[in-house]
């Protein structure tokens, strides 16, 4: 289901207050981890401060018939300089297999520069998740 879903659920928090927001990912089978592509905003300033995270990613057919993955995780960034041009390239092409999707997270802000923007990873820790039972 992971590797179907394109759009999760990211919360993180600071000094014991939640956020959440939507985000685009692409997981990494192979790897064990998902890569996103992220403005730098409350958000990735929260997750430098603590990278543990959550992303909730869901899959509904109607009100009777759906699942939902939880992800537990921690947050990582990952700089072109730091050695790390494997996971940039691994990360790069997954996000390739879906072109455009991340512009509208990188469009300028009428009235602000265009934002700074990171690629990160979410290292898998766990995962939990429910399935409602179906009736075929
Ligand atoms: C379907 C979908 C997919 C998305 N995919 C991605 C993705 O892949 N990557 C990604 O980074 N984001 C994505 N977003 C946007 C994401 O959900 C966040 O809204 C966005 O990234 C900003 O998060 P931030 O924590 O950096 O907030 P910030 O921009 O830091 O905003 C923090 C606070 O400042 C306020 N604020 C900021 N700018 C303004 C403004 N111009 N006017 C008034 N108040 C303002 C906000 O209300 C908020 O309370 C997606 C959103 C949707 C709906």
């Amino acid at each position: 289901m992971l590797a179907r879903a394109a759009l999760g659920r990211l919360a993180c928090s600071r000094f014991d207050q939640p956020y959440v927001v939507p985000i685009h990912f692409s997981f990494d089978a192979e790897k064990d981890c998902i890569y996103a592509f992220s403005t730098v905003g409350q958000k990735v300033q929260w997750m430098r401060d603590n990278p543990k995270v959550c992303l909730e990613v869901e899959e509904i057919d109607d009100r009777n018939s759906w699942t939902t993955v939880v992800v537990f995780g921690r947050y990582e960034e990952i700089h072109q300089s730091s050695g790390e041009s494997e996971a940039r390239e691994r990360a790069e092409q997954l996000f390739a297999a879906r072109p455009g999707w991340w512009l509208p997270a990188a469009a300028k802000v009428p009235g602000h520069e265009r934002p700074d923007v990171v690629v990160c990873r979410i290292r898998i820790d766990r995962l939990t998740g429910r399935r409602t039972a179906r009736r075929d």
